[in-house]
């Protein structure tokens, strides 16, 4: 049974030319040599110099106008509920404005977003909390994302947050049916540690990855999850190491990092304070690598299309952290992490793309010095699966330079 999304009908190849500076997304190299990408149907088959690719028989041609080309944000934190609609904030297209703000995965794409994954669908009301209902709720969950694409945004929905009632069999059921993820443990009955780690062990057993909520609170009913429960259940996340909304004290953020080998990720609804803190020790660790973005939204603090955005230039400008390198927190890093096939630039990989500039009127020289600056970048182009999603985007500062579509057939 395939569970894969729905892709453009017919050959295409899409060439972007004339780009002035490309982020791969990759820590390991972070800026590529070359003014050129090509996609053909949907994945990235050339990168170089516009005279040594081939470009014929181009379907879709981008001048990028000397623009920044980046692979399409991945927000690694969301809560969906269905459709574009969040009850959370009682909002619709909420997704689509993500792709404006350059998220193309979400785990939603306003905000360059073009890829989003779901820590759970903790928000619909009259949420089912026994197993058969919360079983048939994630099958449903990944199912009508997957189709659905707002936009074109890739949300990696399905998360069922676990009870204490599940049975290994259920784990295994859920992976048949498609199920990929668990939300996040800790929002559900099963808040200690010994419960947590089995039913992980058995997500893990059956290919479903792991998230944890970290830290306390997020809204009442719900409880503090600490460094032991954290530990122990040793999801292959830390959800949110920078609480959302309340983070765990200093020494236990410290603790979690230098305990465990798992992925720290920084979340817009949590403690900025404590993701500098995170930021710090990974970097004196060596562990860069491990840390990746989400916004944690819709939450009580509201919807954020710029949230992945404004991780990245909250953490390259107060963290000191270059903003080639910041880019790769939200793209590759989490790509790795969730075995996604985009978030990098790279031969084979999903052609999803972001374009920007330096904003209008930053103080920086280019957009890496506006970013470490503490500025956003303007959005000029979403693409997802080598499609133009959106130009211009309505909820970022207009950029300096702006890409163009030159022809399409
Ligand atoms: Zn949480």
């Amino acid at each position: 049974m395939a569970h894969d999304a729905p892709q453009a009908t017919g050959p295409s190849k899409l060439v972007i030319r004339n780009i002035g500076l490309l982020l791969s997304g990759a820590l390991e190299k972070p800026i590529l040599d070359g003014d050129t990408i090509v996609a053909e149907n949907g994945k990235i088959t050339a990168i170089g110099r516009l005279k040594d690719v081939n470009t014929e028989g181009a379907t879709t041609v981008v001048d990028a106008h000397g623009t920044t080309v980046a692979p399409g944000l991945i927000d690694s934190h969301v809560h969906p509920v269905a459709g574009d609609w969040t009850p959370r904030q009682n909002q619709v297209n909420w997704i689509d404005s993500y792709l404006h703000g350059g998220v193309t995965t979400m785990i939603s794409a306003h905000g360059g977003v073009t890829t989003m994954i779901s820590a759970g669908e903790v928000h619909m009301p009259g949420r089912p909390r026994d197993v058969v209902g919360l079983k048939a709720m994630a099958i449903f969950a990944q199912r009508s994302f997957w189709t659905l694409r707002p936009g074109g945004v890739k949300v990696h929905a399905g998360a069922p947050v676990i009870e204490c009632e599940m049975v290994e069999d259920d784990f295994k059921e859920l992976a048949a049916a498609g199920v990929k993820l668990l939300g996040e443990v800790g929002l559900g009955g099963v808040k200690d540690g010994p419960t947590a780690r089995k039913m992980v062990g058995w997500a893990r057993k059956y290919g479903i990855q792991s998230t944890i909520h970290t830290g306390g609170p997020s809204i009442p009913g719900s409880g503090l999850i600490d460094k032991d429960v954290v530990l122990e259940a040793d999801t292959d996340v830390v959800g949110h190491i920078n609480g959302g909304h309340t983070a765990l004290p200093d020494d236990q953020i410290r603790c979690i990092c230098e305990g465990c080998k798992r992925g720290l990720e920084l979340v817009h609804n949590g403690n900025e304070r404590s993701a500098l803190f995170t930021l710090r020790i990974a970097r004196e660790m060596g562990d860069l690598n491990r840390v990746i973005l989400g916004t944690d939204a819709p939450a009580g603090s509201g919807v954020q299309p710029l949230g992945i955005l404004r991780m990245v230039s909250m953490l390259s400008s107060l963290g000191d952290l270059p903003a080639e390198l910041a880019f790769c927190l939200a793209t590759g890093n989490t790509a790795r992490m969730r075995a996604l096939d985009c978030g990098i630039i790279e031969v084979g990989r999903s052609a999803d793309f972001v374009l920007m500039d330096k904003a209008q009127h930053s103080p920086g020289k280019n957009i890496l010095e506006s970013v470490q600056l503490g500025d956003l970048p303007g959005i000029g182009m979403t693409i997802i699966d080598g499609i133009v999603r959106t130009q211009r985007s309505r909820n970022t500062p207009p950029a300096g330079k702006v890409p163009e579509i030159i022809s399409e057939h």
